[in-house]
């Protein structure tokens, strides 16, 4: 399926967020990992106080704010600080990559 690209894509700012983890109020349930909508999330391999994994950054400039982390988490272990807007990277069509290979 083609998408085109709107017109105005540069122009358009999305949220970011900074991300906070509390690692030893987490109990490494991953629902923030497993959530987050732009995988920004991953299981972390060290253990906190409690002997739980908690999350760590996978790649933070993807985070749009969205909050669903902070709202998921049932020890309040998450919360994210609002960062400002961003421009969004480019987007290449899948056109220009068939056209590429
Ligand atoms: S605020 Fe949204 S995008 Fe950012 S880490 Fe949390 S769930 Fe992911
Ligand atoms: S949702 Fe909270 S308790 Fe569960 S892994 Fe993420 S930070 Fe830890």
């Amino acid at each position: 399926m083609y998408w085109r690209k709107p017109l105005d894509q540069d122009k358009i700012k999305v949220p970011c967020g900074i991300i906070h983890i509390i690692e030893d109020r987490c109990k490494g349930c991953g629902f923030c990992v497993e959530f987050c909508p732009q995988g920004v999330l991953v299981m972390s391999k060290s253990t906190n106080s409690k002997g739980y994994h908690p999350p760590e950054i996978n790649d933070s400039k993807h985070c749009v704010n969205c909050g669903l982390c902070s709202l998921l988490c049932p020890d309040f272990a998450i919360y994210i600080e609002d960062k400002g807007k961003r421009t969004p990277e480019k987007v290449e069509t899948k056109g220009k990559a068939e056209e590429q290979s």
